[in-house]
Formats: C-alpha cells, structure tokens, sequence
C-alpha cells in the first residue's frame, strides 16, 4: 500500500521525530495537511500569470522575426519578449519559492511524511487541469521532499498510486464508490463524519505511515501478514513498495519506481 523512502539517520532530527503528517497536494491550494491546515498558494502567482499572458498577446502583436524572409525583429519586439522573459522568470521564482518554503518546514518539524504517489503523467492528459498542475509543481514537492527528508534525518512515506486516499473515510475505514471532483465536503454514509475532502484525504495518507513502519521494522525476511517487498539500494536509501493483497512469495513483481522517477515527469 506504501513504500518508504527510507534514510540513514542524520545528525539532524526533526523538530517532533514521532509526527506524522499526511500531505495532500491540492490545485486549488499548494497542499492540505491531515492537521487541517490548508497552505494557499503563492501569493501573487496568480497576478503573475494573468500578466504573464497579457505580455504574451503583446509579443504575439510585434513584429518578430521570421527565419524564411530572414527578417529580423524589431525593436518593440525584443522589448516585449524581454518583458515576457522576466515575467516568466518572476512566476517561476514565486513557485519555486512557495513549494521550498513548505517543503523546508515540513522537514525540518515532522519526523515521516507521507505524500500520494500520484500519475502526473496520466492527470497531464486532462488539459484543462494540466497547467494548474504544473503550476501547483506536485512533482517538485516529491522530489524536495525525499531530499529535504534525508538530511533532516527524517522518512518519506510514497503511498500507492491506487490507494484511494480521497474516496475512504478518515474516520470509520469506509470507502466510497464514487466521488465527483466537485464534492468538495466529504461527507461518510456509515458514521456521518463531515470533512474537507482534502483534509480527509491527508489524514488518510498520515494513516499510512503505521503500515509503512511495520514495512521497515520487518527487515528483509518474510513480513508476517501482508507486505511484499521490493528493495532498491541507492546511495543511503532504501524503498521499500508495498502492494495491497500481496504476499512475500510476490517480492519481485512489484513496482520499481523510485522516488525520483515519478518526480521527472
Ligand atoms: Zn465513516
């Protein structure tokens, strides 16, 4: 169900070693946190890019070059695509920004962290939803993660792809059929809890990082129970992938992305 993204321990030790802390990263919001906490987005990103398109449409007006007639720019246009170059360099710089701070705090105060492993690659197939995606950087807050977890001396728990972290209740284990995106309140047909949906989902994520230590504590040998193992080996981490129903005589089979990989995309 998880993998961890185990780290030798550092010098370092977080802020609490025993907390854990589930993070949904959100579109709306750069991440909701199983402690209810909802972390905007950067201030002005949005500003950023609204002007970010005007000076596109401004440059897209000028005369620009042209390879065929080997026609040069003009001047007005090296301005404006001066202009759109700072701007696009801004609107990096805020994001950037945004996902270090959050990720440094996250590391330096909770002893495990647990993220989804989500498919960036299949959510890009959703235009409409893409660019804010990118915007929001959820490969890039990954990627901070597993090395910012590594030097605070820290763990990274990676929850299964599959798992379904939006549609289970946090309260009771229930798991819904459906959920539609808009749904933004979760609402629990068997005990009744009422809940963000991302807050929801984060504190189920944070409910991971149990079974996850179970992974670790169990070692190499056979895991009583559930618990197949694949272990890759790099440079002082180790990840540790769980799948749901499996058994150790499956160790093998499972998956092999690493915590980078899925980061690349
Ligand atoms: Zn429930």
């Amino acid at each position: 169900m998880a993998f961890t993204v185990e780290v030798e321990r550092a010098d370092r030790v977080p802020a609490r070693p025993a907390s854990v802390v589930g993070v949904d990263v959100g579109v709306s919001h750069l991440a909701v946190l199983s402690t209810g906490e909802l972390v905007p987005n950067p201030r002005h990103l949005e500003a950023a890019q609204a002007c970010l398109r005007r000076l596109g449409r401004a440059l897209a007006r000028k005369q620009g070059p042209d390879p065929r007639t080997k026609q040069q720019p003009s001047k007005r246009w090296r301005r404006a695509a001066a202009r759109l170059g700072r701007a696009h360099a801004r609107v990096g710089n805020q994001r950037r920004d945004g996902l270090h701070k959050l990720t440094t705090r996250l590391a330096a105060e909770h002893g495990t962290i647990v993220v989804e492993d989500l498919n960036v690659a299949g959510m890009f197939a959703n235009r409409r939803l893409a660019r804010r995606i990118a915007d929001a950087g959820f490969g890039q807050i990954r990627r901070q993660l597993a090395y910012k977890t590594v030097w605070h001396g820290g763990r990274l728990v990676v929850a299964d792809r599959w798992y379904p972290s939006s549609k289970t209740c946090s309260a009771c284990g229930a798991v819904r059929a459906k959920l539609a995106l808009a749904e933004r309140i979760y609402t629990c047909t068997s005990c009744g809890l009422t809940l963000d949906r991302d807050v929801n989902a984060a504190r189920n994520l944070a409910a991971l990082a149990a079974n996850a230590a179970e992974v670790r504590s169990a070692g190499s040998g056979p895991v009583a129970g559930r618990g197949a193992n694949h272990k890759t080996r790099t440079r002082g981490q180790e990840a540790t992938k769980r799948q749901p129903g499996t058994t150790a005589t499956a160790a093998g089979k499972t998956g092999t992305a690493a915590p980078q990989g899925a980061a690349a995309a």
